[in-house]
């Protein structure tokens, strides 16, 4: 299937002497943001666009086959997730399935009104409290958990909120693992048990957990919802899917028709759902392939260019670096330039404004503005990583001699 095209792969010994176009290969490690679609994801998309394109609530043959392609594919993420296929439902992604978790608990949760979260959230999560908090005529109490310099929140501080009033606890939405930082929240699961402890439902964002670890723990520690999505895994964009535990109380955020039990309307996307079904098959044999690479470029690096720093960290190939007096998108546009394309962590973090994920986690002054993200997927090799070493070494070189008098250090 299709790659990123080779220009050139020359290779040099001596760094100084390598020119641009010795990088003009280019090496993706943006796989937080986005990954390259399997192989096999693409052939059953293209297999449902060719064959399978009727409507599975279709009455006809081909309709109630297609519909079995959906089903199967449900049984697929099932077991992926760890839960039963009844428990699953199709989205159109991470953003939706949180988004209608938080519509949901809303309409079912009356009177209840407390809601917990963390300050370091995804803005899918951020952004729908910050509505309701705003335009709600009901006043909703929601209070954001801190986090320490690792970015991980405490259970005291969480405990001592939920505490405070446990017949108005509604939802603590939490993330296992943190987009820009790969911080794995591991004290999620008790976190869970004091959510339920004290009255409230329990929804984990597993949007940057999923394909890299396993999810079934989460199931078992009983969250109520965890969201997952597609195109971060290596399935196409627009498609994710929400477990929702048989039992829990659930109100659809899309009306119109039937489909999905009742809880998600529209046509589904067959060709996004069984191409999510084929990954969520392979990937749990991919979860310790990025590990050696993840270790391999942090020792590198720190080789290479000691002042920088590593800002929080879990989760197998993301490596947010703080680097030391530069700005994160001089840096992130010079790499690109030597064809290395990494981030400035999300797309809130753009501009003169910190990212909140780092602010949060009080990342030094001379850090806080320079912080790029790295991530990898099962596509990143050994060769990608050394490669990667050389251009980030130059191009912080190049971005730190140039911003010397604007940010002296
Ligand atoms: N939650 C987290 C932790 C994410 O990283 C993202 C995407 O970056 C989302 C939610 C939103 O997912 P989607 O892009 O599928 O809407």
């Amino acid at each position: 299937m299709k790659k990123l095209p080779v220009v050139d792969n020359k290779e040099t010994e001596d760094f100084s002497f390598k020119s641009l176009a010795d990088f003009a290969r280019p090496i993706y490690m943006d796989n937080n943001a986005t990954t390259q679609v399997d192989d096999d994801a693409i052939l059953a998309m293209l297999a449902a666009m060719e064959k399978n394109y009727a409507n599975p609530s279709g009455m006809h043959e081909a309709g109630k086959i297609a519909k079995q392609k959906v089903e199967e594919a449900r049984e697929d993420v099932a077991n992926f997730i760890g839960c039963s296929a009844k428990e699953v439902i199709f989205t159109s992604g991470g953003t939706e399935s949180i988004n209608a978790v938080i519509s949901s608990v809303i309409k079912t949760g009356y009177p209840r009104r407390n809601i917990i979260s963390c300050a370091t959230e995804h803005g899918a999560t951020l952004n729908k409290l910050r509505e309701i908090e705003e335009k709600w005529n009901i006043k909703y109490d929601i209070s954001y958990l801190g986090v320490d310099r690792s970015g991980s929140f405490s259970l005291e501080e969480l405990e001592s909120i939920l505490v405070k009033n446990p017949h108005h606890n509604l939802l603590v939405s939490l993330m296992a693992a943190n987009n820009e930082t790969g911080t794995i929240h591991y004290n999620l699961f008790q976190a869970v048990h004091l959510a339920h402890k004290y009255g409230a439902l329990f929804h984990v964002d597993a949007v940057q957990i999923a394909g890299k670890l396993p999810l079934a723990p989460y199931i078992q520690a009983g969250v109520d919802f965890l969201t997952i999505s597609g195109h971060k895994f290596h399935s196409p964009k627009g498609v994710g899917a929400l477990f929702i535990r048989d039992g829990v109380p659930f109100e659809p955020s899309i009306l119109g028709g039937y489909q999905e039990n009742g809880r998600r309307a529209g046509t589904e996307n067959v060709p996004g759902i069984v191409a999510l079904g084929a990954i969520a098959k392979k990937m749990p044999q991919y979860y310790d392939l990025v590990d050696g690479l993840h270790g391999q470029f942090i020792e590198m690096l720190s080789k290479r260019i000691p002042s920088c720093i590593i800002n929080g960290g879990g989760v197998p190939g993301t490596i947010n670096v703080g680097f030391k007096y530069v700005h994160r998108e001089a840096m992130v546009a010079k790499l690109s330039q030597y064809d290395l394309y990494a981030s400035v962590g999300s797309a809130c973090a753009r501009g003169i404004e910190p990212s909140h994920v780092l602010a949060a986690m009080k990342v030094p002054q001379e850090y806080l503005h320079g912080s790029v993200r790295f991530s990898f997927s099962k596509y990143t090799t050994d060769e990608e990583v050394v490669r990667a070493i050389d251009i980030i070494d130059r191009a912080y070189t190049e971005v730190r001699y140039y911003s010397k008098e604007i940010i002296p250090g």
